[in-house]
Formats: structure tokens, C-alpha cells, sequence
């Protein structure tokens, strides 16, 4: 349990996610390439969804404006 009360992250929607669409040239994830802090990354390879890492994720919604299928969404917790 975190000691905040309340957190916001990004969070990858895997059903949506589709690094064969979005990029089908190169399987790149435009989402986790503009996020600057490297908070997503697509540790997997190319044309696999990437990861956030929650806990260091700075709610700047970068990824969000990136992901031209709209994969990426905000998730709250309280
Ligand atoms: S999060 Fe968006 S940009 Fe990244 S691989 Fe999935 S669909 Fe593509
Ligand atoms: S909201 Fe910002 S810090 Fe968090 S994963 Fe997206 S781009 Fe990275």
C-alpha cells in the first residue's frame, strides 16, 4: 500500500495496443519513444506493447498525445 492517498499514471489499454498498426514498418511504440523520462519503455523489442513503470511515472501525458491509437489512458487510484 502506497503512503500517498491518492495516484495518477498512464496506463497501456492491452486490448487496444497494436505496435503492428500504429508502426507497421518498424513495430515502434510512438508512445514510449516520447516519453522522456523513460517511464514506458517497450522492453520487449519491436512490435511488442510497451511497459509503463507506475511508480516513477510523472503524469505528464506525453504518451497519451503520442499513441496514434489512442492505446495509452489515465488511470487514478485512490
Ligand atoms: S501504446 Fe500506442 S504507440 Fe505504443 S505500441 Fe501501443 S498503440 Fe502503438
Ligand atoms: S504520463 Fe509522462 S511520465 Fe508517465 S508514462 Fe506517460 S510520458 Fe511517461
Amino acid at each position: 500500500m502506497s503512503l500517498q492517498s491518492k495516484k495518477t499514471f498512464a496506463m497501456v489499454m492491452y486490448d487496444i495496443c497494436r505496435p503492428d498498426l500504429c508502426s507497421p514498418d518498424e513495430g515502434k511504440c510512438a508512445a514510449a519513444a516520447a516519453c522522456t523520462h523513460k517511464v514506458m519503455q517497450q522492453i520487449d523489442g519491436a512490435f511488442e506493447p510497451p511497459v509503463i513503470f507506475q511508480d516513477r511515472c510523472l503524469a505528464c501525458w506525453d504518451c497519451i498525445e503520442a499513441c496514434p491509437l489512442d492505446a495509452v489512458a489515465v488511470k487514478k487510484i485512490s
